[in-house]
């Protein structure tokens, strides 16, 4: 099983776990111990100088990430991968591993708030610069990378508004360039998208979102095409920075990515049914959803992703007054951050995850003050339609 190649929704449920290994479980046991005790000294001597594989300290390694770890690599296509206690911590430590002082980072225009602001701490503490530029052409691409640019960092697709950036394309460029790729995929979730494939070099996930998919974990998750190097951030940047996950969560991620292509099957055919609901309502302006046929970047989408995933986002007419009438009008739906739940959950933008941005940036990237995003979930669309068109008579 270990070795041979299965098809991905055989790998959520079986890759990186044998019940051999352990007492025959099978479920993955949960080893929720800070430290390993050894036989002898010398055996202590020999895992700390890395000749003898086994448990040393749980900061270092531990069975249960152990095979979270080994699943995730499987199922992005990677050779190795690091779990971390948020996404945050994966993020943070995979831009510290690949940058030094003086070097900078390339960005796509629209990041995660929290990349943003750790960007901002390299730059003014570590003298690691950065831009954030549209990067949708060949040309454009070639035009904003520097001499001394060692990072393409992306998230695609962006949130809130969902552009498109093509990896391949990116990855291509990068590739004569010889800068290294990264690619944020927690709104695709490995199973619509696997970077990758595509010819980047690092995949990363904020697990708390569809990788968990039920809300109560905070996790990270980094993937990497070079097994060795993984392992050189987790003797490094993983090990002296701590950004671990606990036991007890990587537990819960594995038992969550057992139902992820269910999941993920159920919150695109939901989403795609409020997206056809959406276009009946006269008050809504806008609506980017990535597999619209009407999105600009349709065909993009569809050469990277296998399903549209689902987050929608869309404009009420009337602005912010009316958006947040909307969501407070909303009695099945959950005002909240965050997405990837069992539960539908709403959030305004503007006033919320993009609130740190500038006015005039965030209406640069077409974050306008009646958009909402939707992040929806797995209950029955009727009664999602139902909450929605309740709360839109009263506009
Ligand atoms: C939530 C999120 C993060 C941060 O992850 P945490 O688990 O909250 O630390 C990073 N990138 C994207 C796209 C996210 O949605």
């Amino acid at each position: 099983m270990q070795n041979k190649k299965v098809q991905k929704e055989t790998a959520y449920i079986h890759k990186g776990y044998q019940s051999v290994e352990h007492q025959d479980s099978l479920a993955v046991p949960l080893y929720q111990t800070s430290t390993f005790a050894f036989e002898t000294a010398e055996q202590g001597a020999r895992r700390f100088a890395g000749e003898e594989t086994g448990g040393v300290y749980s900061r270092l390694g531990n069975p249960t990430v152990r095979v979270l770890e080994e699943r995730m690599a499987a199922m992005e296509y990677g050779e190795g991968a690091l779990a971390f206690g948020s996404g945050m911590a994966a993020v943070s430590a995979i831009l510290v591993h690949l940058t030094k002082s003086g070097d900078h980072i390339l960005c796509t225009r629209g990041i995660y708030g929290c990349t943003f602001g750790l960007l901002n701490i390299l730059q003014e503490k570590y003298n690691v610069s950065h831009d954030l530029a549209i990067l949708n052409t060949e040309e454009a691409i070639e035009a904003a990378i520097k001499p001394n640019t060692v990072c393409i960092y992306i998230e695609t697709p962006i949130n809130p508004t969902m552009e498109i950036v093509d990896i391949e394309l990116i990855a291509k460029i990068a590739k004569k360039h010889r800068i290294r790729v990264v690619v944020d995929n927690t709104f695709s979730s490995p199973y619509l998208q696997n970077p990758l494939k595509l010819g980047v070099d690092f995949v990363l996930h904020s697990a708390t979102k569809y990788i968990n998919g039920h809300g109560d974990v905070i996790a990270g998750i980094v993937v990497g095409n070079d097994k060795e190097e993984i392992e050189r951030i987790r003797l490094s940047v993983q090990k002296d920075f701590g950004g671990i996950i606990s036991p007890f969560d990587a537990w819960l991620l594995i038992r969550g990515i057992k139902t992820m292509h269910v999941r993920m099957d159920r919150h695109t055919k939901n989403a795609e049914e409020l997206v056809a609901y959406l276009k009946t309502v006269a008050s809504v302006e806008n609506i980017y959803y990535p597999f619209d046929t009407s999105n600009p970047q349709y065909e993009i989408a569809r050469k990277q992703m296998s399903g549209g995933g689902g987050l929608i986002s869309f404009t009420v007419v009337g602005g912010m007054k009316e958006a947040q009438k909307l969501m407070n009008e909303l009695k099945l739906i959950k005002i909240a951050v965050s997405l990837g739940d069992a539960e539908t959950l709403i959030q305004h933008p503007a006033t919320m995850t993009h609130s740190v941005v500038p006015e005039k940036e965030r209406l640069e990237m077409g974050i306008t003050d009646g958009l909402l995003r939707l992040s929806v979930g797995l209950e029955n669309s009727i009664d999602l339609i139902e909450d929605l068109k309740q709360a839109f008579t009263k506009l």
